[in-house]
C-alpha cells in the first residue's frame, strides 16, 4: 500500500464493534483467560492495544519491521544511546538537535561513549574517522538548523564495512517523505512531537528498527519493557489521529515552504536562504534522489543580529516559538533557543550565527505568511 494509504489505515484493525477509530484501550492490566494464559495483553507497560495499534502503523510507514511509540523524542534517541557501552566511540552530524548532543555529552559522555561530531556530508571524512570501536553513525538529515543533506546510502555502506549502527532521525522529513530504512539505515528515530503530531499538542517519540527479529529489536524490547518509556494509550490515538492527515499536511507544508524559500532569496533583509528544495542548494540533487520531498522547514539569514530579534519581536500571525511540524508556522532563532546548549565551538563550524533565523512552515495560506514575514522584516 502507497502511504497516504497507510497514514490512514496503517495499523488498524476492525474490533468485533467495527469500530473505525481506533479504540482508546485506558487499562493498565489485563485479565487472564487462564493459567499460562494471555490475550496477548498482560501489562500496559509492555503492551497495549491503542500503542501497538500506532507502533503497526509507523513501522508499516517507515518499510521497518518493528516500531516503538514512545514519551517523546528523546526517550527515543536514549534507547539508542543507551546501546552504546563505555569505551564505544560514535561519530555524529555536526549540526543537530541540541537536546542530541546534550544527551551524549552531559549523560553518556560521562559513561565513557565518546562522541566525535564531523560533517557527514563529507563521506571522506566519515571514512578516515571511522575507528575499530566505532559502533555508531547518527545522522541527522537535512540537519538542523543549516539544513545540510547526508547521503544515508553511502553512509549505510561505510557503517556496515565496519559493523557499526546507522541512525538516522527522520524528524525533519517524517516517513511520508523520506524512509531511511529502505537505504540500508538500521534504526529511525522521531520526535513524534513534531510532523508526526502535527498539531503542537503531544510530546512523543518514536524508534524503528528495519528487522523486527533481531537481536537488535530484542535489546531494544528488552530495554522498553525494562525502562518504560512508552507512550500512554490517550497520547497514542491522539498520534493515530494525526497520522491520517500526515500526507495532506506535510505535502501543503513542503509546497508553502518551496514558495517562501524563493521569495525569501528576493529581499533585500535575506543574505542566505536554506532549503533543500532550491536548485541553488549544495545538496538538492542528493536530497531528489533519497526522498520524495523537500519538508516544511527553512533556515535563513538577514543582515543583522538586531534585525534577526525584531523580526522576532514583530511577527503577528506566525508564533515565535521553538518547535517545527505543526499546522502553525513558527518562527525560531536557533543560537538562543533550539541550539542555546551547544558547545560554542561546534556552533562556529556549522555556520549558525545570530543572523539565522529558523522558520517551521505551516498550513496557513502561504500570502498571508509572505505578508507577515514582510512587514516583520521591514518594521
Ligand atoms: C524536537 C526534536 C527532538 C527531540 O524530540 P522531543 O519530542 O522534543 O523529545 C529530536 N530530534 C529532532 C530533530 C527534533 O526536532
Amino acid at each position: 500500500m502507497k502511504d497516504f494509504t497507510l497514514e490512514v489505515h496503517g495499523g488498524h484493525s476492525y474490533d468485533q464493534t467495527g469500530a473505525i477509530s481506533e479504540p482508546i484501550y485506558l487499562s493498565a492490566t489485563f485479565r487472564h483467560p487462564g493459567f499460562g494464559q494471555s490475550t496477548g495483553y498482560d501489562y500496559g507497560r509492555v503492551a497495549n492495544p491503542t500503542r501497538n495499534a500506532l507502533e503497526r502503523s509507523i513501522a508499516l510507514l517507515e518499510k521497518g519491521g518493528r516500531s516503538w511509540a514512545l514519551s517523546s523524542g528523546m526517550a527515543a534517541i536514549n534507547l539508542v544511546m543507551i546501546l552504546l557501552d563505555s569505551g564505544d566511540h560514535v561519530l555524529l552530524s555536526e549540526d543537530l538537535y541540541g537536546g542530541t548532543v546534550r544527551l551524549a555529552n552531559e549523560i553518556y559522555g560521562h559513561y565513557g561513549v565518546e562522541f566525535e561530531y564531523i560533517d557527514t556530508t563529507n563521506l571522506d571524512l566519515v571514512r578516515r574517522k571511522m575507528r575499530p570501536n566505532t559502533r555508531m553513525i547518527f545522522i541527522e538529515t537535512p540537519s538542523n538548523p543549516m539544513m545540510h543533506i547526508s547521503d544515508i546510502e553511502a553512509l549505510s555502506g561505510i557503517a556496515h564495512e565496519k559493523d557499526a549502527l546507522l541512525v538516522v532521525d527522520n524528524t525533519f522529513l517524517s516517513p511520508h517523505f523520506q524512509k531511511p530504512l529502505t537505504l540500508g539505515a538500521d534504526i529511525v528515530v522521531h520526535s513524534g512531537t513534531k510532523y508526526i503530531c502535527g498539531h503542537n499538542d503531544v510530546i512523543a517519540g518514536f524508534l524503528v528498527v528495519k528487522d523486527g527479529e533481531s537481536s537488535l529489536a530484542e535489546r531494544i524490547e528488552l530495554l522498553v519493557k525494562s525502562e518504560g518509556p512508552n507512550l500512554s494509550s490517550m497520547d497514542a490515538w491522539l498520534m493515530l489521529r494525526s497520522l491520517k492527515t500526515l500526507g495532506l499536511r506535510v505535502e501543503r507544508q513542503a509546497g508553502n515552504a518551496l514558495a517562501i524559500a524563493e521569495w525569501l532569496r528576493t529581499q533585500p533583509q535575506v543574505t542566505q536562504v536554506y532549503y533543500p528544495g532550491l536548485p541553488s542548494h549544495p545538496g538538492f540533487a542528493l536530497q531528489q534522489k533519497q526522498a520524495t520531498g523537500n519538508g516544511g522547514m527553512i533556515s535563513f539569514k538577514v543582515t543583522s543580529p538586531e534585525l534577526a530579534k525584531a523580526t522576532l519581536g514583530r511577527l503577528k500571525l506566525i508564533a515565535f516559538a521553538e518547535s517545527l511540524g505543526g499546522v502553525e508556522s513558527l518562527l525560531t532563532y536557533p543560537i538562543a533557543q533550539t541550539h542555546a546548549e551547544m558547545p560554542r565551538e561546534l556552533i562556529a563550524r556549522t555556520g549558525l550565527d545570530d543572523t539565522l533565523l529558523r522558520l517551521s512552515v505551516g498550513i496557513e495560506d502561504v500570502e498571508d505568511l509572505k505578508e507577515d514575514l514582510l512587514q516583520a522584516m521591514q518594521g
